[in-house]
C-alpha cells in the first residue's frame, strides 16, 4: 500500500467519524473546519471526565485557578510561541482608527474586499496552552507549597490552535485540563514521571486503550527541526495516544491520536517569566495536560455513539448512570 493510499483511507475514516458525530447531533458543524458546537450529551461526558480528573488529582493539593481564553500580548511575547509556532498562533485585532478609516473599511467590505487591514493588533492574544497565562502570574519567588520546594496548580480552559482539519480530533478551539508543577529540577522530573503513570491508569480505567509514546511539539521551520530533535533526544514530551481509525479489516491506519501529554519544560518558561523557588533558584516546571474534547471523542469511538449502551462501570465513573 502506498503512503498516498494510506492517507486517503485515513481521510475517509476521519470524515466518516466526523459525519457520524454530526448526524448523531453530538457535535454541531459550523462553516469553519475544527470549530464545533457541543451538544448536551457531549458536555455531560466532558463534565463527568473532568470530575474523574479532579478526583485523580486530589492528592496533589493543587491550587485551582481559571483564566479566560485570551491573555495579555505582553505575556505572549515572553513565551517564544510566535517563534516556535507562528502557524498555530491567533492574535486578536480590533479597530482603533477614526471615522475616515472606518468609511474606508466599510467601502472595502462593500466591494467584497478584505477589510482586516484597517484593524490593529489588540493587547490580547488567544491562549494556546492554558498553562501559559498561569506562568505569567507566578513571577517572583514562589512559596514552598509541598514542603519540597514546589507546588502544583490546576488550570482548565479553552486553547486556540490554528490547525483547521477535517479530523474531528483536531479542533481549532478546545479545552485542556492541566496539572502544572513549579518547583525544583528534580521535583519537576519526578512529578512528570509519577503523574504520567497516574494519568495513564485513570484513562485506562475508562476503557481507553492507551499507549505512551515519546513525542515532539510541531515546531515551525528549519530552526524548529533542531528543537524537535532535542525534545525527542531528551525525552521531554510523552503523549498518551489512542488508536482512532482502522481500515475495513480492522488494521490501524495511523499511530494513534494524543489525548493527553506529560511535558518537562525544564526552566524554559519559568526563566522567561522570572519564577524562582523559595531558595532563590530559577524554578523548573512540568505539566500533565488532558485534551478534553479529544478524550470525549476517544470514549465515543471506543464505546460507541450511544452513551446509553456504554459499559455500566464507565457510565458510573463518569456520573452518567
Ligand atoms: P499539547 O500542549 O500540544 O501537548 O496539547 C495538550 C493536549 O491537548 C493534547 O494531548 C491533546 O489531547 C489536546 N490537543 C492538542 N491539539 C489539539 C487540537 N488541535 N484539537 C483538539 N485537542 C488538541
Ligand atoms: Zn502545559
Amino acid at each position: 500500500m502506498t503512503l498516498l493510499n494510506e492517507q486517503t483511507e485515513l481521510d475517509v475514516a476521519r470524515d466518516a467519524f466526523r459525519i457520524a458525530l454530526l448526524d448523531a447531533g453530538i457535535l454541531i458543524a459550523t462553516s469553519s473546519p475544527g470549530i464545533y458546537g457541543r451538544s448536551a450529551v457531549f458536555e455531560r461526558i466532558l463534565s463527568g471526565l473532568d470530575a474523574v480528573l479532579t478526583d485523580m488529582a486530589a492528592p496533589l493539593n493543587a491550587t485551582t485557578v481559571r483564566f479566560p481564553p485570551v491573555y495579555p500580548r505582553a505575556d505572549f511575547e515572553r513565551t517564544d510561541y510566535i517563534a516556535s509556532f507562528p502557524d498555530l498562533s491567533g492574535v486578536v485585532s480590533s479597530f482603533e482608527a477614526g471615522d475616515r478609516e472606518h468609511r474606508e473599511l466599510l467601502s472595502a467590505r462593500e466591494r467584497g474586499e478584505r477589510w482586516d487591514g484597517w484593524l490593529t493588533p489588540a493587547d490580547v492574544v488567544l491562549t494556546n496552552a492554558i498553562c501559559h497565562p498561569l506562568y505569567a502570574t507566578l513571577e517572583g519567588v514562589q512559596p514552598d507549597r509541598d514542603g519540597h520546594g514546589g507546588g502544583v496548580w490546576d488550570v482548565f480552559g479553552y486553547g486556540f490552535r490554528h490547525e483547521p482539519s477535517r479530523d474531528p480530533m483536531r479542533m481549532q478551539s478546545f479545552r485542556m485540563h492541566e496539572f502544572v508543577y513549579v518547583g525544583t529540577p528534580d521535583g519537576a522530573q519526578e512529578y512528570r514521571d509519577t503523574w504520567l503513570d497516574t494519568a495513564m491508569a485513570t484513562l485506562t480505567s475508562l476503557g481507553l486503550p492507551i499507549t505512551a509514546v515519546a513525542a515532539n511539539d510541531p515546531f515551525f521551520g528549519r530552526a524548529g527541526r533542531m528543537l524537535v530533535s532535542a525534545q525527542l533526544r531528551e525525552n521531554l514530551k510523552i503523549e498518551l495516544t489512542v488508536p482512532m481509525y482502522v481500515d475495513a479489516h480492522g488494521v490501524e491506519l495511523h499511530e494513534g491520536t494524543a489525548i493527553a501529554s506529560a511535558n518537562c519544560q525544564r526552566d524554559h518558561l519559568t526563566a522567561a517569566f522570572g519564577i524562582r523557588t523559595a531558595d532563590g533558584e530559577v524554578a523548573h516546571a512540568s505539566c500533565v495536560a488532558f485534551g478534553m474534547e479529544r478524550t470525549v471523542l476517544a470514549l465515543l469511538r471506543v464505546h460507541g455513539l450511544d452513551v446509553g449502551a456504554w459499559p455500566a462501570d464507565v457510565r458510573k465513573k463518569l456520573g452518567l448512570a
